[in-house]
């Protein structure tokens, strides 16, 4: 099947089951060599504190490129690693990349990493945890691992254990994409998380008069103050919606009106030259 060809080609395979299933095994073969052949990068996004507009930290987001059919979300890579397990190999580096590029970064700026549910459910990955904290030298409070409600599908005494172990380790623990997944309250009354990250499909939109996004935003504002955990709205693009999510007291912000993702170089130059407070970008208007 496809060789050699463009992202067009690809869009017209994807169509044909048959083709499919090929190109699936030849991108599960590519990011075997793109592992080996540092083809994999991470970027980093700034993550804004609503009250003082400093960036406290940045969340480390996976990029590919491709040789032939150019850049490749995780989105569509992700899934890939999950089900031919390649995803353990390519969390450990991920971590370790973000540990030793966070340790260049100036005072307690954070690095947040997110976390399969399959390496959550590996007993390792406490060590692989530990092992990049003491290669970097990273103080642990610096780290910050983003978890789905999927690892809860199957919540059981390992998830429990798990989740004490890594809280031992001394790093924080995000709860990603609240509100999308299978959502029940049970788990946050046990899980030891630091923040919630309310999903970006609730903060979409959300400024837009009649919505009821703000209505959803601001009862989960309230659960997290309660349960003594910070709020990170995702996706946040306009100064509207910035104005809003202010305004429902999440505590903290990231999205394209804060700024895309850029390189672990660029995060440190931009700290050198216009220090930690964030500046208000916005890429169209509402
Ligand atoms: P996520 O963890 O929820 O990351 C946030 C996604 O929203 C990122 O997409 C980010 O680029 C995008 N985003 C941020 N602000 C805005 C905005 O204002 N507007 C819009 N339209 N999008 C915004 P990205 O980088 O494509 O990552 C997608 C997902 O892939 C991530 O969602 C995460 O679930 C997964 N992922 C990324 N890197 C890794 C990784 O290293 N390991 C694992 N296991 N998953 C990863
Ligand atoms: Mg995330
Ligand atoms: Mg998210
Ligand atoms: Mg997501």
């Amino acid at each position: 099947a496809a060789k050699g060809d463009g992202r067009g080609v690809y869009r017209f395979y994807s169509s044909d089951m048959h083709a499919d299933a090929e190109d699936r095994r030849q991108l599960e073969e590519d990011l075997r060599d793109a592992l080996a052949s540092d083809a994999l990068q991470l970027v980093y996004q700034p993550v804004v504190s609503s009250v003082t507009e400093q960036i406290t930290g940045y969340e480390a987001l996976l990029r590919w490129q491709h040789p032939r059919r150019g850049p490749i979300g995780p989105d569509v890579f992700i899934p890939i690693a999950e089900d031919t397990g390649l995803i353990a190999q390519i969390g450990d580096w991920v971590i370790r990349t973000a540990c030793q590029d966070a340790a260049q970064w100036v005072g307690s700026t954070r690095v947040a990493v997110n976390v399969s549910p399959i390496q959550f459910a590996n007993p390792g990955f406490p060590s692989t945890v530990m092992n990049a904290l003491a290669a970097s030298q990273l103080a642990p409070e610096r780290l910050e691992l983003e978890i789905t409600e999927s690892v809860f599908l199957n919540d059981n005494a390992d998830t429990d254990s798990m989740f004490a172990r890594l809280k031992a380790l001394g790093v924080r623990l995000a709860l990603d994409d609240f509100g999308t997944g299978y959502s029940s309250l049970g788990y946050l009354k046990k899980a030891p998380f630091d923040k919630i990250k309310i999903d970006q499909s609730f903060v979409r939109g959300a400024a837009i008069k009649g919505n009821r996004n703000s209505a959803i935003i601001k009862a989960i504002v309230s659960l997290a103050e309660a349960l003594g955990m910070d709020t990170t709205a995702e996706g946040a693009e306009t100064h509207d919606e910035l104005d809003l999510i202010r305004q429902l007291g999440c505590s903290h912000v990231q999205g394209y009106v804060y700024g895309r993702p850029i390189s672990a170089a660029e995060v440190i130059e931009r700290q050198l030259t216009t220090g930690t407070i964030a500046t208000v970008e916005g890429f169209k208007s509402s």
